[in-house]
């Protein structure tokens, strides 16, 4: 494995696990080295969308040994989305054996520490029984698998660019935006594209109802700093991220205020730094933010990552490896 050029991509592992369930009950915990799935064409994920996922990593620390990061409030945010799409909640035991048993059964493709590199690993539940009529299926499978992963920003911890759009929306307030679910994606992906296209690293999503707040950063989620407050958008439509919720607490210790609130457009004018926040970079520095349909552009710091940030950043990313004390019991070893 070539750890220092990985990039955040699909690389093939040895194992991954499968878990059915039938007759209202879970099955045992099966590990598998096909990466395919035999399914029914009738299967309600193909045609009615009944399919939810996770995204975490597992990190190798200076000591040897392999940490997970706040593996529960995955299982929880799981079994939320789950009961949002009349799918079976997955119990946080059965959750925990399944990514115990891909993380150790996969290794040897948990990047060395020091790498910046990790295991990112991708639980998902689709509806597996046919139907045809709109209704949730009667049967399920759970799936994990693995990926070792590079760094989200291969050029480091540097700001990028955001382009705001009006024309699509991600989420209404009492749709689907709050769970984890590939709907949400499918829905944004127009929006996505059309940043990527006129140069932008990713689309910020107003509120669908009044288009006068910030959601969501594409699959993250926003803050910004202003006179040592740390500010994250609440809606009814945005996915709580964990990422985020770990920042909130990393601020309080650091002597920030929090607010979370409302937090119109035009205040982004008056920030000291944004960002996004997620599993995937935990945090995306934003410098520059168009919002092309009404010719507003927003320049926030200097081109460089902001202090805050930079200290959230760190602060979080050395709990993760073990280089810090986790003061919140974030961390659980895999063995
Ligand atoms: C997964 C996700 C996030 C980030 O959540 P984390 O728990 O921090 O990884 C943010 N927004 C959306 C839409 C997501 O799907």
């Amino acid at each position: 494995m070539d750890w220092g050029n990985l990039s955040f991509g699909y690389t093939k592992t040895n194992y991954n696990v499968r878990c059915q369930y039938k007759d209202n009950a879970w099955g045992s915990v099966e590990m598998t080295d096909s990466e395919y799935i035999n399914l029914h064409m009738a299967s309600t994920v193909l045609h009615y969308g009944q399919e939810i996922f996770e995204g975490m990593k597992a990190f190798m620390g200076k000591d040897g040994r392999i940490r997970l990061f706040r593996w529960e409030e995955n299982a929880k945010r799981f079994r939320h989305s789950a009961s949002g799409l009349l799918m079976p909640e997955v119990p946080d035991e059965l959750f925990r054996e399944a990514i115990f048993k891909v993380v150790l059964a996969n290794k040897e493709f948990v990047p060395p520490y020091g790498s910046h590199a990790s295991l990112y690993i991708r639980p998902l539940m689709i509806g597996t029984g046919p139907e045809l009529g709109v209704k949730p299926a009667l049967e399920y499978l759970f799936l994990v698998f693995v990926s070792p992963v590079g760094p989200y920003f291969k050029e480091g911890f540097k700001p990028v660019n955001m382009m705001i759009c009006r024309k699509y929306d991600r989420a209404a307030p009492h749709g689907t935006g709050t769970y984890k679910t590939g709907g949400n994606y499918a829905a944004g992906l127009r929006a996505v594209e059309e940043a990527h296209k006129a140069g932008y690293a990713n689309v910020i999503f107003l509120d669908a109802k009044e288009k006068k707040y910030i959601d969501e950063c594409g699959p993250a989620n926003f803050f910004a700093i202003k006179d040592n407050t740390y500010i994250t958008p609440e809606s009814p439509s945005i996915l709580d991220s964990i990422t985020n919720k770990s920042l909130i607490n990393l601020a309080g210790k650091l002597g920030l205020k929090i607010e979370r609130r409302k937090v119109p457009v035009e205040e982004l004018s008056t920030f000291e730094e944004a960002g996004a926040c997620g599993t995937a970079a935990v945090i995306s520095p934003i410098h520059k933010i168009a919002d092309p349909e009404t010719g507003k552009e927003y320049i926030i710091g200097d081109g460089n990552a902001g202090s805050v940030s930079s200290n959230l950043y760190h602060y979080l990313t050395s709990i993760q490896v073990g280089d810090e004390p986790d003061p919140f019991g974030w961390v659980t070893i895999v063995e």
